[in-house]
């Protein structure tokens, strides 16, 4: 077939692959494919690009900033471009853009600075005479997502600066420190929810939220690395310059830039940054060399997609060999049998590594691992350890297969069609009791303090525990003369099991691990039904009711409630004391995501009265009449903002109508 005929298919295939994944990845928070992987893909279509440019489509990602705005927030135009980076794999291509820039400045060479490339999302920040007044992400680098009230939940974001600049736009990069991800993983994993896949999908999806409150609870963090536009006494005309101004301004800059005199001397600083790069506490997914002089910047310009003074290396993931000694079955809290493989300890991206998930027995076929295997291991975006590939079958000649027995009870396991997973069929399973149990005592369930992983191993070993209503049948007595637990240790306990007792009804529903039930619809299902009784005599479509849930996660509460087992739980439970009823007052928030803005005088009701009513059911009262405004509601001498609504075409509402509407 003609070359350039095939060029074009392939070309076509990169094209629709690479818009599938960075919708994924920009769309969605939920990648599907590791960043190497995306790279490759998007490093061949170049290639092709680059071999016959009448091949390239305005529409192609390469030539195109990743990402659109979603609906669900309100656009904000970017009067500064956020662009992306062009990216660099190797030395030599760091050389190239070192000639590149040097040609087109028609001089011997510039000043770089080298600073780590942050791997989370990008972010700006505007301030109008020194307060934040608004935050947005990049979208498609024209027109970004108004995510304001999520930003102000970042602690390292300030809200006032120390300066008060008339206007300065930055941008900066929003992250997960690693530790904080890691935790969220453990507590998504504990909650049976899908973990996020690494730091940076874990920011962008936490960011972009419509609830700032779970922003909140997700302790992001930022640095910022340039001045986008600014308004005020400001004559820097280095790169590193203003970033020392930024941080006088008070922001949280990249925690190190060096300037280079040289590309020589960037690609040094890049291996420095390399060596140290699993010690940070953040993800680095590389490092940008960007030109120092402003006015030079201004002359090398842009492409439509990135700048052509900056240049982002990226480091390949780190790989080693190791040799499988052992896959191990772990039988999880709804029964599922995980194949874990056991390898020769080795230090891979900052950290020793023993254990890998091989996930399910298609895993294993499809890679055909077998025990005493060499393999190739790497961390999944320098997190997760993985297994990459077998190099050579040196053990076992049999390929492995996950037992047909459960290793904890052995009963039958199954696997059902369609799915990946095998599962025991024992409901009493002893493993799936240990990790039912330690999920019912952890925090985010009935947070029963002393009662963590090792203690409810011991009282299970112990045989003192066979089912979870159990440990409320527990004496001080029974557990004071186990391992390392004192009678003081003990009495503390019991009265902490006790305590558990008044629980609020949210806690424990979170803590009976209904499958796809994790803490916050565990939250949602308590306030809505208010009492267990309710709950089980709900059907599907009245589970359907609560905003969020969808049929999946409602047919799984209707099933966990109809099950002999949980019935039987309930009453054991009932019969010790445990609360069975939500504390919280069911919460009407009618208004929710509604603005009002008050104008004229009511008949009845002062403004503070009127707004009272409005906060109360959960709305926002405004100051000033926008597109975003909801509802005016104007009583007599109505003025401008009246007029205004009028013009916008927002709905105009009277004293009546809107007392109508509290009913
Ligand atoms: P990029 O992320 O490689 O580089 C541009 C970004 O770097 C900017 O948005 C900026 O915010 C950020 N940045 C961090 N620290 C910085 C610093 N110190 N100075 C300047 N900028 C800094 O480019 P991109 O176009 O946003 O995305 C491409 C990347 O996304 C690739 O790595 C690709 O692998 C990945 N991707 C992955 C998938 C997938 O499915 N896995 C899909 C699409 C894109």
């Amino acid at each position: 077939m003609d070359e350039k005929f095939e060029a074009e298919k392939r070309a076509e295939y990169l094209r629709k692959t690479l818009q599938y994944h960075s919708d994924r990845y920009y769309n969605n928070d939920n990648p599907e494919i590791e960043d190497y992987e995306y790279d490759a893909l998007s490093n061949e279509l170049k290639a092709i690009e680059a071999k016959y440019p009448d091949l390239i489509t305005a529409d192609s990602p390469t030539q195109k900033v990743g990402g659109s705005a979603a609906t669900k927030f309100s656009p904000v135009p970017h009067t500064v471009r956020m662009e992306s980076l062009q990216d660099a794999f190797s030395f030599e291509e760091l050389d190239d853009f070192g000639k590149r820039t040097s040609a087109a400045l028609k001089t011997s060479g510039a000043a770089y600075v080298v600073e780590p490339k942050i791997d989370g999302l990008s972010v700006s920040l505007e301030y109008v005479n020194g307060e934040f007044t608004r935050g947005s992400t990049r979208g498609d680098g024209d027109v970004g997502e108004d995510i304001t009230e999520n930003l102000k939940t970042i602690k390292s974001i300030p809200q006032t600066l120390t300066e008060k600049v008339p206007f300065i736009e930055v941008r900066g990069e929003v992250y997960m420190p690693r530790e904080v991800f890691l935790r969220l993983v453990e507590k998504q994993e504990l909650n049976d929810e899908k973990p996020f896949k690494n730091p940076r999908n874990a920011a962008a999806g936490s960011l972009r939220q419509k609830d700032a409150k779970i922003t909140a609870e997700r302790n992001l963090d930022i640095f910022v690395f340039n001045v986008q536009q600014i308004d005020g006494d400001y004559d820097a005309t280095e790169h590193k310059d203003s970033l020392d101004y930024l941080k006088e301004l008070g922001f949280k800059t990249v925690p190190f830039y060096t300037p280079c005199e040289s590309i020589k001397e960037a690609e040094a600083e890049i291996t420095r940054i390399g060596e140290a790069r699993y010690t940070l506490p953040f993800d680095i997914d590389g490092a940008v060399i960007k030109v120092n002089d402003f006015n030079l910047r201004e002359e090398l310009g842009s492409t439509s997609k990135f700048p052509k003074w900056a240049i982002a290396y990226k480091y390949p993931p780190e790989e080693k060999e190791t040799v499988i000694n052992n896959i191990a079955i772990q039988v999880g809290r709804t029964g599922v049998l995980t194949p874990v493989a056991e390898f020769e300890p080795v230090l891979v991206a900052g950290s020793v590594i023993a254990r890998a998930t091989l996930h399910n027995q298609d895993f294993i076929t499809e890679k055909d691992i077998h025990i005493g295997d060499r393999i190739k291991i790497r961390k999944a975006g320098d997190i997760i350890p993985e297994v990459v590939s077998v190099v050579e079958h040196t053990g076992v000649t049999e390929p492995y297969y996950i037992p047909n027995i459960c290793p904890s009870c052995g009963a039958e396991v199954y696997r059902e069609e369609g799915e990946a997973a095998i599962r025991c069929t024992n409901p009493e399973c002893p493993a799936q009791l240990l990790r039912n149990l330690i999920h019912f005592c952890s925090k985010p369930a009935m947070d029963i303090d002393g009662l963590g992983e090792s203690v409810v191993m011991m009282l299970v070993n112990e045989g003192l525990v066979h089912n979870i209503a159990d440990i409320y049948d527990l004496r001080s007595i029974d557990i004071a003369g186990l391992d390392r637990m004192g009678m003081k240790s003990a009495e503390n306990l019991i009265s902490a099991i006790e305590k558990s007792k008044s629980n609020d009804l949210s806690k424990l529903i979170s803590a009976f691990g209904i499958r796809h039930v994790g803490e916050k619809a565990a939250k949602l299902l308590s306030e809505h039904f208010g009492t267990i009784d309710a709950m089980m005599s709900a059907s599907i479509i009245d589970v359907l009711e609560i905003e969020g849930f969808g049929r999946i996660m409602a047919e799984s509460v209707v099933e966990f409630f109809t099950k002999g087992e949980t019935l039987d739980l309930i009453n054991r439970l009932r019969e010790k004391g445990v609360n069975m009823a939500s504390t919280k007052e069911k919460i009407d928030d009618r208004f929710a995501g509604q603005t009002f803005v008050l104008t004229g005088t009511l008949p009845t009701l002062t403004r503070s009265e009127a707004t009272a009513i409005i906060e109360q059911y959960g709305g926002k009262a405004s100051g000033s009449v926008s597109k975003k405004t909801t509802y005016v509601l104007a009583g007599e001498e109505a003025g401008s903002k009246l007029t205004k609504a009028n013009e916008l075409g927002i709905k105009v509402i009277d004293e009546a109508e809107f007392l109508e509407m509290t009913k």
